[in-house]
């Protein structure tokens, strides 16, 4: 066994499970071994050796005042930290872990992010989930079945997943979870168990309150739970306490979001990347509570009306009261993120400064609920977020911080000048004695000078020699006797008297027992300050609300937004325009009316005329409506939805580098599954990753799904023709389009949406805006003239065989040498097209062979891209 040093890290690294150790050797925190050669790598951290009873092993470290700041970067970056600290026995040395910091108990924040501590069990027919933010003391638990989970994985996006016993033998959620950012951490087994995690679970909560949230017969949400407390409670952080509310969270109540959907409608990030998320767009917050609010807000839209009806009478009045709006949003800009504080405030960690922000904080609160009370903001709702929770408390706390606390203290707490004079009489005395002894420290110079005539006499102190007279060397003649020479220096000389070795002794015992009393005086205070937890939360929680309520206000002034009206059937919206994309471009706003009796629209036109964008903004105009905001329409009429399922197209998702067809049917399985009467469901093109005849098949079956049983609220965008043909069969189905104007060639997307179906697809106005060479262009014209005059296309009827037969029309056609073999292709008449023959050169030629010999029906849409995009190339080597 290895000795020394190296020796306690290796023993004490077997004890823990984390991926790390940092362990306290002197005044510095030492990595050893394989810790040390990966920190020297992951921080650039210098790797030295250190020889042990023989051998040699590496070792990096950090100074002790350092070391938090390594831990952040360690932790962000997915790894668990053990600290062990140093102690001094009897002469020598003992260590202990005392924590082990993890991404999702990092108390200490570089953003303002939530970043969530997450446990899953499986249960006989899911899974139960609890979900922690430490830094605030949230936490929830609930029981879900596997879309759920993975909806709520998303949701909360945890840094730290807890998994079960039973589901680490689960390798497809195993899979999901790995497939998650966060770092998936093997707690206990025993933590999960059902009785152990109870009894963790009331003690933190009070039975009383598991059962009042509806949990007792919960045991998967108990399982998880218990096990989020157990973890928290031994990564030693000492946060626990501030958990002091088990929320119930209820996925019933709110609207069914899958993660794909909130993917798509692009909530809180773009799919690509680039642009702007509707969160980006409609964030006016000024805190960063505030910023979370809303972000959960817009992944947590509600069915409730009264609640609904309550945040938007808020948002209208803050929209009407400019001025007071806009004094509030000031004021709220002064206070901070008091949740958090409160939580360091429990976990022992905040310092003086910190509990000056919560007294700051409480009379911000004040303060915004005097601007409520005192404008016409007084009769709405928004008088009861900001009455203030238990006021009179709220006003003891913020009373007595100000009274203790100095005003601008240091951020050590161990230093003194932190209390306020005044607030305790041993400290008055004993600052009073100090600062005499100082006061006659600081006259010794010139009281000596004039006592004994000497002109280079001065008074200092510092670290080694503590307080002395230093007398330059030409006057050492003529010190007294008393005077006891410490040090000779170049050109002077240090002494020290009794009279003045007794003061020092006086100021350094003022000095201990003044930082001694503060640092007492000063826990004592933040003691007072962690039992107020609770309280704190909620007045975060009131200015949170406050702050994301006039940030919705304020985008709805600034964009000319309206306040949607609830009704009970059907959503009709008049010039609704979509939120993201009204800020980018000079937006065309468009209607939509679904109603029982028309709940089902196919939406026909031209590739990038704007159907996708059109379906978009009317999810997203629901989905506004039911978070309590304003939404983009002159006027949106809506009746809560309980679900927004999405599907859309598959190119889009070969930008992420997804498996297409297989990810497009599982959507798709999972909408017919999921979809209810009360559903919005949105499907852009449904069965394009797979051949012609597959997709219109499926897309017509789910159609013809989705409307006799589902009967969900539809838009479904297509550019198979085929399917306006649907309106005809099934009664609630309408067919409606993206006007084109075309004038002398020329091609506009107009950008409105209007009743009845296209038949036309502008595919080539497509390709001359994507710059396919011109002389392509203009064949591909003449061609499509052609088989229009041929009437080929009014062969457009129930199937897939009127494409194949299109396209072989098409390379006929393009050949100029028609035949009659098909019987449906041209004739005699078309023997004009000849001349245009002659124009054709050897690789048009090859290029037309390639096209004939292509089956549309064995490739998927993305081969064909490819195919033409080969055929393009030869066409501009061929110029
Ligand atoms: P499609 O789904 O038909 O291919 P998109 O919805 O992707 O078309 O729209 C194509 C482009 O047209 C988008 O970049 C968008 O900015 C623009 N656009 C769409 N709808 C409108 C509108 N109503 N007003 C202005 N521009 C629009």
């Amino acid at each position: 066994m290895t000795e020394g040093i190296v020796g306690e890290f290796l023993a004490l690294k077997e004890e823990t499970e984390a991926d790390l150790l940092a362990m306290q050797c002197g005044d510095f925190y030492e990595f050893f071994a394989d810790d040390a050669e990966f920190v020297g790598r992951e921080l650039d951290l210098k790797v030295s050796k250190k020889s042990s009873h023989g051998s040699s092993y590496p070792m990096a470290g950090v100074p002790l005042s350092e070391l938090t700041a390594y831990l952040k970067l360690l932790v962000e970056r997915g790894y668990r930290v053990a600290v062990a600290d140093q102690y001094e026995v009897d002469g020598g040395h003992e260590r202990a872990i005392e924590r082990v910091v993890t991404p999702g108990t990092l108390l200490e924040r570089t953003n303002a992010d939530a970043r969530y501590l997450a446990a899953v069990v499986e249960v006989d027919e899911g899974y139960g989930f609890a979900v922690a933010d430490v830094t605030t003391g949230r936490f929830h638990a609930t029981e879900l079945d596997s879309d759920e989970l993975l909806t709520e994985l998303y949701r909360f996006d945890p840094a730290e997943i807890l998994p079960g016993p039973d589901v680490r033998s689960d390798d497809d959620l195993l899979e999901r979870l790995r497939a998650t950012d966060a770092t998936l951490s093997l707690h206990a087994t025993e933590a999960f168990a059902p009785g152990r995690a109870r009894h963790a679970v009331n003690e933190q909560f009070g039975e009383a309150t598991v059962s009042s949230v509806g949990l007792d017969d919960s045991t998967g949400a108990i399982r998880a739970a218990g096990a989020v407390l157990s973890y928290v409670d031994e990564t030693g952080i000492g946060v626990l306490a501030s958990m002091t509310r088990l929320q119930p969270y209820d996925t019933g109540g709110s609207v069914a979001l899958d993660a794909t959907t909130q993917r798509n409608l692009e909530l809180t990030e773009t799919m690509g990347g680039g642009g702007r998320s509707l969160l980006d767009v409609v964030d006016h917050t000024v805190t960063s509570a505030g910023g979370r609010t809303l972000r959960e807000r817009l992944c947590r839209p509600i069915q409730e009306e009264n609640e609904l009806a309550r945040r938007a009478d808020c948002v209208e009045a803050l929209t009407g009261a400019a001025l007071a709006r806009e004094r509030l949003r000031e004021t709220l800009g002064d206070g901070y993120d008091v949740a958090r504080l409160a939580s360091k405030a429990v976990s022992g960690s905040a310092d003086a400064r910190d509990l000056l922000r919560v007294r700051d904080t409480l009379a911000v609160l004040e303060a915004v609920a005097e601007t409520v009370d005192s404008s016409e903001l007084g009769d709405s709702p928004l008088a009861g977020v900001v009455e203030r929770p238990d006021g009179t408390a709220a006003d003891r706390l913020a009373d007595e911080l100000d009274t203790a606390l100095a005003e601008d203290p240091p951020a050590s707490i161990r230093e003194g000048n932190i209390i306020r004079r005044g607030y305790h009489e041993e400290l008055d005395d004993l600052i009073e004695g100090h600062e005499e002894a100082l006061d006659w420290m600081d006259e010794l110079a010139a009281r000596e000078q004039s006592r004994l005539d000497i002109t280079h006499l001065s008074t200092g102190r510092n670290k080694t020699d503590g307080y002395y007279i230093q007398v330059g060397n030409s006057e050492t003649d003529e010190v007294p006797d008393e005077y006891d020479e410490i040090k000779s220096l170049k050109n002077a000389k240090r002494y020290t008297t009794e009279e003045l070795a007794e003061r020092e002794r006086e100021i350094f015992r003022f000095e201990e027992r003044r930082s001694d009393l503060e640092h007492e005086l000063f826990v004592d205070l933040r003691e007072r300050v962690a039992e107020r937890a609770e309280l704190l939360q909620d007045v975060g929680r009131a200015l949170a609300e406050c702050d994301c309520l006039a940030s919705l206000a304020v985008h709805a002034v600034e964009n000319g937004w309206t306040r949607p009206e609830l009704v009970e059937s059907g959503i009709d919206i008049a010039a609704g325009r979509h939120p993201v994309v009204e800020r980018e471009v000079e937006f065309v706003p468009n209607d939509l009316a679904l109603a029982d009796e028309r709940g089902f629209l196919v939406i026909t036109g031209p590739n990038m005329s704007g159907k996708s964008t059109y379906m978009r903004q009317n999810a997203l105009i629901t989905l506004l409506a039911q978070i309590g905001s304003f939404v983009p329409a002159e006027r949106a009429r809506i009746s809560p939805v309980d679900g927004i399922y999405t599907r859309v197209g598959a190119l889009d998702e070969l930008a992420q580098g997804r498996s297409t067809f297989m990810v497009e049917m599982s959507e798709l399985a999972n909408i017919l599954h999921s979809a209810t009467e009360d559903s919005l469901v949105i499907l852009d093109e449904v069965g394009r990753g797979t051949a012609t005849y597959d997709g219109i098949s499926i897309a017509w079956a789910a159609t013809e799904y989705l409307h006799n049983e589902v009967r969900a609220k539809t838009l479904f965008a297509t550019h198979y023709h085929e399917l306006t043909g649907l309106a005809e069969h099934l009664d609630r189905v309408a067919n409606v389009h993206v006007a084109v104007d075309e004038r002398d060639g020329e091609v506009t997307f107009l950008r409105t949406i209007e009743e009845g179906a296209t038949d036309r697809s502008y595919g080539v106005h497509v390709a001359d805006l994507a710059g396919v060479p011109e002389p392509v262009v203009e064949r591909s014209r003449d061609v499509l003239s052609k088989l229009r005059a041929e009437k080929a296309i009014e062969a457009r009827g129930s199937s897939g065989e009127t494409v194949q037969a299109v396209f072989d029309l098409g390379a006929e056609a393009f050949r100029g040498s028609a035949s009659a073999d098909g019987g449906r292709t041209a004739d005699g008449e078309h023997e004009s097209s000849d001349d245009a023959a002659d124009g054709i050169d050897p690789t048009a030629e090859s290029v037309v062979e390639g096209l004939r010999a292509t089956n549309i029906d064995e490739l998927s849409p993305v081969e064909l891209m490819a195919k033409v995009e080969r055929w393009q190339e030869e066409l501009d080597d061929g110029n």
